[in-house]
């Protein structure tokens, strides 16, 4: 939930609202805020999937109101654990992500089997996005895991 900004102040998870071009609205965006208000960014590991999402809807000519984490399976993961996690508890909020990331994703497999077994190729479809999706956390880790190897 908490990680460092280049200032010095700490920086906080929250969900937001975000207007692109002043017609296409997303609502419940993860963004990391700097609490001395300097600096705010899409959560990393979703910023790939925001932007395809865009352009995809621009390209459609859609306007109005979406829900990023009724379509975007991490986002969804991160508001679920972002609404329950309590700072007492034992695992930190990044800890408790990669758990419940893990879970989600042998969940996901798992009815691609399914799918695969029923030979549903719409549902087979779906289900590789969502994974896709989620797949971005742990290319996401994998990568501040090699940052870190770098600053220290
Ligand atoms: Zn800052």
């Amino acid at each position: 939930m908490y990680k460092q900004c280049h200032c010095g102040g700490m920086m906080n998870l929250s969900f937001r609202l975000v207007i692109f071009e002043g017609v296409l609205e997303i609502d419940r965006v993860p963004i990391y805020e700097c609490e001395l208000d300097c600096y705010h960014e899409v959560f990393p590991a979703i910023k790939a999937d925001l932007k395809a999402l865009l352009s995809s809807l621009k390209q459609q000519g859609k306007n109005g109101r979406i829900i990023f984490t009724e379509v975007n399976e991490l986002a969804h993961l991160i508001f679920d654990i972002y609404r329950t996690w309590e700072q007492s508890e034992s695992l930190s909020f990044e800890a408790l992500l990669e758990r419940k990331s893990g879970e989600r994703i042998n969940l996901l497999l798992d009815l691609y089997g399914c799918a695969k077994a029923m030979n549903d190729s719409g549902w087979m479809g779906d289900i590789s996005n969502r994974l896709a999706q989620m797949s971005n956390i742990v290319k996401d880790r994998q990568f501040s895991e090699e940052n870190q190897r770098f600053t220290y």
